[in-house]
């Protein structure tokens, strides 16, 4: 069924909390804990709790958890006080565009200089 845990994907482990990771927020649908190698000062990932592959699918199957994940990037984006300096969203999809971890999920990138961020 669409939405539904998948065994061998890390990041429902992560929202399983089968494997740890720094949370920074919680929602009953969304979970937000930074990258374990970060490309800015500020990296944090939020993702769906239901697994989905791509951000679009998550849309286009549940467009308002859609919402609900960049919402808490907003949220989340406040809480590092990056809101006012600035911060950007990244959604890779597909392996030719960098996406390593198949579970949908944003990058949220602030602090520094804002430049070196442009790796990712
Ligand atoms: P992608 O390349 O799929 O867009 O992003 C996957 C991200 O997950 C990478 O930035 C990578 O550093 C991060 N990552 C991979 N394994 C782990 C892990 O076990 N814990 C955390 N917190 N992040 C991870
Ligand atoms: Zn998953």
């Amino acid at each position: 069924m669409a939405g539904e845990a998948q065994a061998d994907c890390l990041f429902c482990k992560i929202v399983a909390r089968e494997i740890p990771a720094t949370v920074v927020r919680e929602t009953d649908t969304t979970l937000a804990f930074r990258d374990i190698n970060p490309q800015a000062p500020t990296h944090v990932l939020v993702v769906p709790k239901a697994h989905y592959p791509n951000a679009a699918a998550v849309a286009q199957a549940e467009p308002e958890l859609a919402g609900q994940v960049l919402a808490e990037a907003g949220r989340v984006a406040q809480e590092e006080k990056v809101d006012e300096s600035g911060y950007r969203l990244i959604f890779n999809t597909g392996s030719g565009a960098g996406q390593t971890v198949f579970h949908a999920h944003v990058h949220l990138l602030g602090g520094g200089d804002g430049m070196h961020e442009r790796l990712l």
